[in-house]
């Protein structure tokens, strides 16, 4: 298939080109670069509620949202007016300060499963540390992840990772030693009787199950709530520590996010993205027991030279502060709801094989009928349909991810005008697709 060029992007094109002498694949993250849909990567210059501006002056409607981060669109003027003003006070001063002290208290008090908590400086940064706490509280090495799960680029979660290696078409990174690799068991989701079997064989090895209980890094495999609720009491019964990997759903499907979603208490959380309103914001959070393993107080090091800057602070506070108004995320689901309901009446109206997984303000363009809920039910073969979406949506307005195995956010910024139209817009993507 011919991808025709309807809008310009020439000047995406040549930065991109200039790129490529600066950074490998002329990209500072993977994805970025384009590599599985068509044309030079957009280079964005402005964003503004919910439409994002290239350099070439193209306007669109965003569902990547910075991959997440930006719940309320771009640009919010609550949080816009709290960076500037902490920024006219200076920008880092390595010490504790009073945001970070507002954003703990503002989190802590309105999350049941958090007792204390730590700030780092991304959600990699959050995963790392929070295994590293599992590893020193409990004495042991081994982990269990699932296949399909994305933590971050942590050397030991590299292993069937979903996320950007799915993109890629390779399930782990070179470059992990096999014995850190060696250290982390992985099961696909879903399979009780083998992490029982898993439990047992190693229970005095293993440190923690480390899960994304609402899996979203290889297109979104919505889980059962038993399935939360079995490894719960699994780690309980293994006496092994559960942690829920939420930097993606931690603040965009509900305040307590998947925890409180789904009412399952893991021991530990870690967050990042929403929590960071736009800046780079990681944390893990426990019980005061659990967190008491972290220096200064317990033998578990860890530190950041920008860890709670304030800058970051303010703008993760602003952020949260506008997700706790009532009705915050009923709405932000019901309207998600609405948008992927419209897709996938006309997808099954017209025949096509193609539905819509969705949950809170998260969905994902999945190809075939059946519901997938683990990372090998995708038939890789499809991405074509998705390079057709993607492009055709480009030419039209609308921005989604640069891959078919990344889901799309709705913002509190889109208005039902936005989202109409993007039903529309992702409707005549279909019909050129399929
Ligand atoms: N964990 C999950 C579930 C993620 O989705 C991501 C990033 O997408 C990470 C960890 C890593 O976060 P970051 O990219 O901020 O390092």
């Amino acid at each position: 298939m011919k991808f025709e060029q309807r809008i310009p992007r020439e000047t995406s094109a040549r930065l991109f080109e200039e790129a490529q002498q600066y950074f490998p694949g002329g990209v500072n993250s993977p994805v970025r670069a384009f590599r599985s849909v068509s044309g030079p990567p957009l280079f964005i210059a402005e964003g503004h509620g919910s439409h994002m501006t290239d350099v070439d002056g193209n306007r669109f409607l965003d569902f990547c949202c910075s991959w997440g981060p930006l719940i309320h669109g771009h640009d919010h003027a609550h949080i816009r007016d709290k960076v500037i003003d902490t920024v006219r006070k200076g920008t880092s001063f390595g010490t504790p300060n009073l945001l970070s002290n507002q954003l703990g208290q503002l989190i802590l008090d309105n999350h049941r499963y958090v007792e204390r908590l730590r700030f780092v400086s991304s959600g990699t940064e959050a995963v790392m540390s929070a295994l590293r706490l599992a590893r020193g509280y409990t004495g042991r090495s081994k982990i269990i992840k699932f296949d399909g799960c994305y933590h971050g680029h942590v050397d030991s979660l590299l292993v069937k990772a979903g996320s950007g290696l799915a993109t890629f078409g390779t399930s782990s990174s070179a470059g992990v030693p096999e014995n850190v690799a060696r250290d982390t068991l992985v099961l696909p989701l879903g399979d009780r009787d083998l992490l029982e079997q898993t439990l047992t064989e190693f229970s005095s090895e293993i440190a923690c199950i480390i899960v994304e209980p609402i899996p979203a890094n290889n297109g979104l495999l919505i889980q059962d709530r038993s399935w939360l609720e079995c490894l719960r009491i699994k780690a309980w019964k293994h006496n092994v520590l559960l942690i829920f990997d939420e930097v993606i759903s931690g603040f965009r499907v509900g305040f307590e996010g998947a925890a409180g979603l789904y009412d399952v208490q893991p021991d530990i959380i870690t967050f990042g993205k929403v929590i960071g309103g736009g800046f780079p914001v990681g944390a893990y959070g426990a019980s005061k027991e659990i967190m008491d393993f972290i220096a200064p107080v317990g033998p578990v090091y860890q530190a950041g030279t920008l860890s709670a800057n304030p800058v970051a602070m303010a703008a993760g506070l602003a952020a949260l502060e506008l997700c706790l108004e009532p009705g915050f995320y009923e709405r932000q689901a019901s309207r998600t709801d609405q948008m992927a309901t419209q897709i996938e009446a006309y997808a099954r109206e017209q025949g096509y094989p193609l539905h819509v997984p969705h949950i809170g303000s998260i969905f994902w363009l999945a190809f075939g009928t059946e519901r997938i809920e683990r990372a090998d039910q995708i038939d890789p073969d499809n991405m074509k349909y998705f390079k057709m979406i993607h492009h055709e949506l480009l030419q039209t307005g609308v921005y989604l991810g640069p891959s078919g195995y990344e889901v799309g956010f709705v913002s509190s910024a889109h208005s039902e005008v936005d989202l109409q139209e993007a039903v529309a817009k992702i409707c005549a993507a279909m019909d050129v697709a399929f």
